[in-house]
């Protein structure tokens, strides 16, 4: 786990943001407003193709995911009438996985994914080993009975109770459940990476 650490945080430090989720990242995140075109003045000698690229690279690490699918979230996003950008964003957000990491049953993206690929998780019930399972309004996200063993349990209580999840998703951690309540908008959809800029990649 340490090696992972260790990359992750290189990772981050290279695109200049906090992209592995973690309290206690390498880079902590910079103050600036989220969406903003920060990176264009910290690097005044890419070429604008170079810092869309940037960008994309940015989304793709944060969410963990490879290119094919980064532009098939991209290509449905755009099909849909409407901002882009948003539609994008909130499909990345919508993912299992990080709805997971999102309402504090992980510490880290990569964590979430690991924990839905090892059948931790039921939405409505039903067995989802999915990381990009597309969740939906009033889906319900729960560990699964038989991976309830107590230091689990216990631990991602914990884990859960000092988590704070976005207002589009709700949390019981007594029950160990979570429910996505409305889809994200406005501020939930603000970001480290500057959609804007993808947008305009795969625009050219
Ligand atoms: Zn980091």
């Amino acid at each position: 786990m340490g090696k992972t650490l260790k990359t992750t945080c290189k990772m981050c430090r290279r695109e200049g943001v906090s992209l592995c989720g973690k309290e206690r990242c390498a880079l902590k995140r910079r103050s600036s407003l989220p969406g903003q075109h920060g990176p264009t003045q910290k690097n005044p000698r890419l070429s604008s193709y170079g810092l869309q690229l940037r960008e994309k690279q940015k989304a793709k690490r944060l969410y963990g995911i490879m290119e094919t699918q980064f532009r098939r979230y991209f290509d449905d996003a755009r099909r849909k009438k409407g901002n882009t950008s948003e539609f994008l964003i909130r499909a990345l957000e919508l993912r299992l996985d990080n709805v997971v990491y999102r309402l504090g049953f992980a510490k880290t993206r990569r964590q979430a994914r690991q924990m839905v690929n090892h059948g931790f998780f039921t939405v409505n019930g039903q067995l989802v080993d999915i990381p990009s399972f597309a969740t939906k309004i009033g889906q319900e996200i729960a560990v699964k009975e038989n991976k309830r063993n107590k230091k689990l349990i216990d631990s991602m209580r914990e884990q859960l109770s000092k988590a704070t999840a976005p207002k589009w998703l709700h949390t019981t951690p007594a029950d160990l459940k979570g429910k996505v309540v409305t889809l994200p908008e406005g501020e939930d959809l603000q970001t480290v990476f500057d959609p804007t800029l993808i947008v305009e990649l795969y625009s050219r």
